[in-house]
């Protein structure tokens, strides 16, 4: 979408009365035939746009859910995060994208959004599937001058967003659960991936940037909609709150979350001032968790976090592990959770 529509939507959605051509004309310093081919557009995306003689146009009402550069840019109330955007209706895969823009020198908070990635990823080069309008695939390019060690933790910062996006959305409150460390859960099911990737400098002795890639499941309604595979352990926001959630409106909430915890961790450069809330929304503190370690799977009770993010886990014989996030997964021990 052509930034003239983008910004039009935006000064429609924010006013409370008419705009008038003339001021939309002065405003982004374009014609009047512009404005109006801008208008036209979006009514035929979708958008009802109300023209009245004299007073000018109003916004009455927006497609349900539709993501569109127009449509995030129109959403956003952050600072930094998102301000430079970049929308893509089919990508391969938004960290790939993101990537790219930060060897190109894209700023600190840049966002890339897809309405699909063909070539989602998760961790350890495993895939992660979007449909059409029903996933939020989107990726937050950061530049922190933090030593890289640290990363790790950013994950985690970008759970609990998640999370309190989706509790403030749904309107719902104590089922929005976090899987250490990168996944979210509703009702034991999967509804987010988060795959936070590290470029250093080539002298290697500082990050470059970090993408960190979020894969929310927004509008599936049936398990079918899910491939074979994993059509058992994953669920969307629609069909565990019954809610229809607005996936631009998404992603401004977690993009304002994220500012918040990223404001909160960068005091300490750890997860201190984070913990309480992070742990809150633990999945299986206290309970039995199997823990797939490339180097040996063991069992133990989870701990919860401490404040380098990492899980503590005791296992049976009394010995308590610290477990780095890096490349572990966590299962319950008789299925998913
Ligand atoms: P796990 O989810 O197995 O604990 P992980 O956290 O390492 O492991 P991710 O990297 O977050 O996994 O995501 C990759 C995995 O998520 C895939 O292997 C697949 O099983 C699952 N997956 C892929 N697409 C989706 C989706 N849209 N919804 C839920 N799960 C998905």
């Amino acid at each position: 979408m052509k930034t003239d529509r983008a910004d039009i939507l935006a000064l429609l959605r924010n006013s409370e009365g008419y705009i008038s051509g003339q001021q939309l004309c002065g405003r982004f310093g374009v014609t009047r035939t512009a404005v109006w081919k801008a208008v036209n557009q979006l009514k035929e995306e979708g958008y009802r746009i109300e023209s009245v003689p004299h007073k000018g146009y109003r916004l009455l009402e927006s497609p349900e859910d539709i993501l569109s550069s127009g449509e995030i840019a129109s959403r956003l109330t952050t600072v930094w995060a998102g301000r430079t955007l970049y929308y893509h209706d089919v990508t391969g895969s938004t960290n790939n994208d993101a990537k790219r823009l930060g060897e190109e020198g894209a700023p600190h908070g840049t966002v890339v959004a897809a309405d699909v990635q063909n070539a989602g990823k998760g961790r350890r080069g495993r895939g992660w599937e979007t449909r059409p309008g029903e996933v939020l695939p989107f990726t937050l390019l950061l530049r922190p001058d933090f030593a890289a060690e640290k990363a790790s933790m950013l994950t985690l910062v970008m759970a609990l967003s998640v999370a309190q996006a989706v509790e403030r959305m749904t309107k719902t409150k104590d089922r929005v659960c976090i899987k250490w460390p990168n996944d979210i859960v509703m009702n034991g099911k999967k509804i987010c991936g988060i795959l936070t990737e590290m470029t250093m400098t080539p002298e290697m002795d500082e990050i470059q940037y970090i993408v960190v890639g979020v894969g929310i499941n927004v509008n599936h309604e049936s398990p079918e909609e899910f491939g074979a595979e994993i059509r058992d352990k994953a669920s969307s926001l629609k069909m565990e709150t019954g809610v229809s959630v607005n996936r631009a409106e998404l992603l401004n909430e977690v993009l304002c979350s994220f500012e918040t915890n990223y404001a909160v961790f960068a005091e300490t450069l750890d997860m201190s001032g984070l913990k309480e809330d992070y742990q809150k929304h633990l999945q299986g503190v206290g309970g039995e968790v199997r823990v797939l370690d490339p180097a040996g799977e063991y069992t133990g009770v989870s701990q919860g976090i401490n404040e380098r993010g990492e899980l503590i886990v005791v296992k049976e014989n009394g010995e308590k592990v610290q477990v780095y996030a890096g490349e572990v997964s966590v299962r319950g021990l008789y299925g998913y959770v």
